[in-house]
Formats: structure tokens, sequence, C-alpha cells
């Protein structure tokens, strides 16, 4: 097993996130009701003509620059034939010899240091149709919606060597797009995907071995998962003197296993041509220079600024720049509170555990860097405690609003007012006799105890630290 080496390639498709499908007018937005973002255009009907949605060029050079590529000046939108339900004209228009960008590379940290995945090419295509199979009596039926969405699809070479740079790859990948603004990068939504290429060498070996294909994968758990398994079988397959055929594969969640779908084609089954209905893409440098200019700071320079100018941790910092809505809710709020360290905690900490339990992704946080510079503000001007502000938390993610709104309206306010306070303390005292008998014997958990009881009776609004201290100086009386 050891002597053996596994190499990936990937073939990423991203939905751009263009208002309009790439040849038609019709919009591109997710959940409609099936085929009623259709026209005669994206349903194929005979003698309607496409034409390229500029956008869509624009994004995709905006990709190409931002992962390194060269950015070709002529290019073109060839005919992908092949049949399929959910493809109504029976060909994909794709492109073929001359892709919108070539030879970039993506940057993976990994055990051994920074490593680059080179990329074969970034070309622009459309996507199909959507068929929904086992819903109405076995039959399936066809959605149109999805066809003409715009798609990029990002050609790695086969440069990846296990499963985790496989995951450090997409990862960084979906936080470029999602920086540059080009897709929204919705996994669950099918708006990333991947077909992935497995193949497996004996180390040492310079030629590649016989690749499977696993189609259309969207979450990071299966694409790890199936890339084990996939590697592993095809070990068993060779170590027992069998050859691997090269064939497309079904990933299924529930067995955990890769079944054969059909035999690989290859481009000359797909009988490419220039399509005819769409003139040539001819780039100036002017253009490309000018979208060049407009990138927005990338994840790798943010890193690098918040370790600058924030002194975030490097984990901290990788993990708030690789999110663009983190980022950009993380600087925001510290703008608001002045207090980057604390903003940080809360995005690293509840903020991250709440979007996990949800499993929601960092750009379905509801409230804004606003409400959340305002809650720090409050903790640290004493209105309320970190107990507290756990709870307005919550409440930000239920309903969204002015946290000092939510404080009033739910009567959270921190009990600061000495008197107040003082009168919780007696009480506590006089309830738990046994407990000042532990503190003046030395056991200091017993005033932890008194603290959290007193807590419990102002439902969690007494000042903590006033507390401590009053337990203190009563004890000492
Ligand atoms: P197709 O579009 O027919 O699948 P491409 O050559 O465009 O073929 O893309 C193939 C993908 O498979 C690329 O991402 C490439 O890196 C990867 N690949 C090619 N050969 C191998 C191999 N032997 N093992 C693993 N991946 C491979
Ligand atoms: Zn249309
Ligand atoms: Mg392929």
């Amino acid at each position: 097993m050891n002597d053996y080496e596994t190499v990936i390639g990937l073939e990423v498709h991203a939905e751009l996130s263009t208002k309009t499908k790439i040849f038609c007018s019709c919009p591109t937005s997710f959940g409609a009701n099936p085929n009623t973002h259709t026209c005669p255009i994206c349903m194929a009907m005979p003698g309607t003509l496409p034409v390229l949605n500029e956008k869509v060029v624009e994004y995709a050079v905006k990709a190409g620059l931002a992962t390194n590529c060269e950015i070709s000046k002529n290019s073109k939108n060839d005919r992908k034939n092949y049949f399929y339900p959910d493809l109504p004209k029976s060909y994909q228009i794709s492109q073929f010899d001359k892709p919108l960008c070539e030879h970039g590379y993506v940057e993976i940290d990994t055990e051994e240091g920074k490593k680059k995945i080179r990329l074969l090419r970034i070309h622009i295509e459309e996507d199909a149709g959507k068929l929904n199979h086992d819903e109405f009596g076995g039959g399936s039926l066809v959605d149109l919606n999805r066809a003409g969405v715009p798609l990029i699809e990002i050609v790695s070479e086969p440069d990846l060597r296990s499963s985790q740079e496989v995951e450090q790859y997409l990862r960084k990948l979906k936080s470029i797009l999602e920086y540059i603004e080009v897709s929204d990068c919705k996994m669950q939504e099918g708006s990333l995907r991947a077909d992935v290429n497995v193949s497996v060498r004996k180390k040492g070996e310079t030629k590649f071995g016989t690749r499977t294909e696993m189609k259309n994968m969207n979450s990071f758990r299966s694409i790890v998962r199936a890339i084990e398994y996939e590697a592993n079988r095809q070990i068993d397959v060779l170590e027992e003197g069998g050859t691997i055929e090269q064939e497309t594969l079904r990933w299924d969640e529930v067995s955990g296993k890769t079944f054969s779908m059909r035999d690989k084609e290859d481009a000359q089954d797909y009988r490419y041509f220039p399509d005819p209905d769409l003139v040539a893409i001819k780039l100036s440098d002017e253009y490309i220079e000018n979208i060049k200019k407009g990138l927005p700071e990338l994840p790798e320079t943010r890193k690098k600024r918040y370790l600058e100018e924030y002194h975030l941790s490097e984990k901290d910092a990788n993990i708030i720049s690789s999110s663009k809505y983190l980022a950009d809710l993380f600087e925001k709020a510290s703008a608001i509170c002045n207090n980057p360290k604390a903003v940080n905690n809360w995005i690293i900490s509840d903020i991250s555990r709440i979007l996990n339990e949800t499993e929601q992704e960092p750009i379905d946080i509801p409230f804004d860097s606003n409400q959340l510079g305002k809650l720090v503000l409050l903790i640290d001007k004493g209105t309320i405690s970190s107990s507290i502000a756990k709870k307005v938390l919550a409440e930000l993610f239920e309903n969204p609003r002015d946290p000092e709104e939510i404080i009033k309206e739910k009567g959270w306010i921190q009990i600061s007012d000495e008197g107040a306070i003082k009168e919780v303390v007696i009480k506590v005292l006089e309830e738990n006799p046994q407990s000042i008998s532990d503190y003046k014997a030395g056991k200091d958990k017993a005033l932890g105890f008194l603290v959290g009881q007193a807590m419990k009776q102002t439902k969690g609004q007494a000042n903590p630290q006033m507390l401590n201290k009053m337990f203190i100086e009563e004890m000492n009386k």
C-alpha cells in the first residue's frame, strides 16, 4: 500500500453570479419554480441565436488573473456535441482549443511548505438543465432554469497528491472566487462542484496510471472520502494483477463506494467545432489591463495584513482571511468598536460554532458588521456581561436588529449598581453558610460557586467582577 502514490487532477465548475444567463437575458437566480427562467434561446428552439453576455468574459478574465493565468486575446466558443435529456440543443457551448485563460497556478500550504498547483486552463461554458428523478411516479422531469447559466471550468494539472491537498486546493480556489465576487460558491446549491480524476502509480514511477473520474461532487467531505476509497480500490486491483479501466464513476455517499457509470469519452467523441452562431472573442490589452487594475485584495495579502496590522495569530488570520465574508465582517466591526481582538474572538469561537452547528456558511450570517461592532461596544462599556452577550448573539442569528434594542426589549442590561449587587451577595451568603466556611478553609472553588448562584438569581445580569469583589469583601469582614 505504502509504495503507491495517488495522483489527482480536478475540473472545477463554478457558476458565475451574473444577473443573466450566458446567451440570453433569462435570470440566473437559484430556487425559482421549474422552467420559469426560460426563453426560446435557452430552451433551444430552432432558429434562435445566442449572444454572448460580456460580463461572463469579464468574470472569467478576473478569475484567470486572480489565479496567475495568461489571458488569451483571441478566443472563441465551440460546440461540444453529446445527447442527454438535460441538454435540449444536444450540444453544449463551451471552449475547446482556445480557452480564455491558460497556464495559471494556485498556491496551497502543505506539510512540506507552499506548493503550486498548476492550472491547465479556465474556459467559459453554459450549464445544462437539471433532471428531477423519482419525484413523480418513477418518471424524470426536466427543469431548464439552469440551462444556459454561465460557468467557468477550472482545469488543474494532475499535481495533487492526496485528499488533504485536494481539500486545501478547493478551499483556496473557493476563497479566491469569493474575494473577486464572480461566484457565490454555494456548494449545497451546486454553484461550485468538481469532477475528480484519480489514478495511482508506484512511487518513483514517472508515467501516470490510468485515471477514473467522479463527476459533479459538491461537498468537501464526500470528495475526501471518495478519493481515499477510489485510490485504495485501484491499488487493490493492481495488486491482484488487474488493470484500471478509464471510466466515469459514481460516488455513493451511503455505501461509501464508487460504482461504474459509463466508459470515458475522448475529446474526439464530442466532435467539437467552432460555434457558427457566435463571433470570435477578441480582447485588447487595455481591456485586460483594466480588469487587472480593478482586482481586489486577495486572501493571501489580507492574511499578511491581519498578521502585521492586527497581530492576529497565524491560525486565526488563516480562518478569517479564507472567507471574504468573515474578513469583511472582521474589519468593519473592528472599525466600529475599535477592539479587533474581541471581534476576532467572537468570529473564531461563538460565530464559527453557530455556523457549524446550523450547517451554514459565512455568507449566510444574517447580521451585519455594524451590529457585531455594537455588541462588542456594549460589553466594553460594561452595559452587558459576556454571558448576556452570548444571548444577544443568538438573537442576532435569529432576528438581527440593533443589539441595544435587543437588550432593552429583553431587559438584559447588566446590573452594576452597588446596592443591588450587595443585596444579592448578602442573600446568597445567607443561603450558603457551608460555602463561607469552605472559602475560609482555603477552598477557592467556593467563591466560584457563590458567584454562580448570584448569577443564577439575577438571570446572568449581575456584573461578575463586582460580584467577585463584593463576595470577598463580605466574607473577609
Ligand atoms: P476530460 O475533459 O476529458 O476529462 P481533460 O484532459 O480536460 O479531460 O481533464 C482531465 C483532468 O484529469 C485534468 O484535471 C487532469 O489534471 C486530470 N488528469 C489527467 N490525467 C490524470 C491522471 N493520470 N491521473 C489523475 N488525474 C489526471
Ligand atoms: Zn433564456
Ligand atoms: Mg473530465
